[in-house]
């Protein structure tokens, strides 16, 4: 399967809730009153695109309409797409691949969400672009974690740097960083556990975390992604404001949004948080995360099968 087939098909839950609706609401007939914006405004919601964000993409195309005596519904739904990509690109560094190396990326995100599978797939991503990659399981709080990612790094074949179930995460990252250095690895990504629950805990392991990032890897170009899950809908906006709060998050990899309809999360992330969505996860195999690239994003939600 082609990328942009990947998308369509990942996206096709929510594209379904979206494309039958956005076409009657764009269609021939329509004379863009009042009744066209309040069902738009409607669809849009139904998506999980977030009312705050609907209400901006709503006020901004009443406006581009008004100003550009738009009349045809099709040069209306030309406006959407371009308000929509330019949510989710302006201002907004969406490249993974880090502009220096070696670099090193810490994970973040609650239990569950799909950090480990996320990682696996990153150095996938990486290794099959001719970087070394080494993976660091930094998640000691269970057993099962640290296995997880090992599998992960056999699949793909990458070494992981690993402790005991219950030792310090922070001296896992040391002992990565030093065999980042020696192994001269390209990328080293940290897995991390996700204990909101307990938000001092988490910030104060962040924390150290950062510390020792900054003082054994001065070298190295870093970043934080934050891995939230698509199909949790507005709550995942909630968790990356918590997590905001505690750390300097620089991206966010969207995962499971081929479980959900609400795949218009993605816009509201964009729109509500100043961070870009990186990656998308659009299912469990090694080749479903993806570089998350607005254009064929709106295309692959909105273009009509023909
Ligand atoms: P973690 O606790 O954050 O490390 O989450 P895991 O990586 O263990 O993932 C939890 C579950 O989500 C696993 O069963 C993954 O296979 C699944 N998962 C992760 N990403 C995706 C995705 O993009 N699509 C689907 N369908 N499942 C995913
Ligand atoms: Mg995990």
């Amino acid at each position: 399967m082609g990328w942009f087939e990947k998308l369509k098909e990942g996206l096709v839950k929510t594209r379904d809730n979206l494309v039958q609706k956005v076409d009657a609401i764009f269609s021939l007939n329509s004379n863009l009153d009042e009744e066209f914006y309040e069902e738009l405004e409607e669809a849009l919601i139904m998506s999980d695109v977030g009312v705050k964000t609907t209400q901006d993409i709503i006020e901004m195309l009443r406006k581009n309409i008004k100003d550009k005596r738009i009349s045809d519904p099709e040069d209306a739904k030309g406006e959407l797409k371009n308000i929509l990509m330019d949510i989710m690109q302006r201002d907004k560094n969406l490249k993974i691949i880090p502009p220096q190396f070696p670099a090193v990326f810490m994970v973040v995100g609650v239990n569950g969400v799909g950090k480990t599978t996320s990682i696996g797939k990153l150095a996938h991503f990486f290794k099959s672009k001719g970087y070394k990659v080494l993976l660091a399981a930094a998640d000691t709080f269970r057993a099962a974690a640290i296995d997880q990612l090992e599998v992960w790094g056999q699949r793909v074949g990458v070494d992981v740097i690993k402790h005991q179930e219950g030792s310090d995460p922070a001296a896992v990252v040391f002992d990565a960083l030093q065999a980042a250095k020696a192994r001269k690895a390209d990328i080293l990504i940290c897995d991390t556990a996700g204990r909101l629950h307990n938000k001092k805990n988490l910030m104060e392991e962040l924390r150290k975390i950062n510390k020792v990032i900054e003082r054994e890897g001065e070298n190295f170009y870093k970043e934080t992604f934050l891995v939230l899950d698509a199909t949790t809908g507005q709550n995942a906006l909630l968790q990356a404001k918590e997590f905001m709060d505690v750390s300097n998050v620089n991206g966010i990899i969207l995962t499971k949004l081929d479980g959900t309809a609400k795949g218009g999360i993605v816009i509201g992330i964009s729109n509500e948080l100043n961070v870009p969505v990186k990656m998308i996860g659009v299912g469990e195999g090694i080749g479903d995360l993806l570089e998350f690239n607005p254009e064929m994003f709106v295309k692959a939600l909105f273009d009509s099968v023909k």
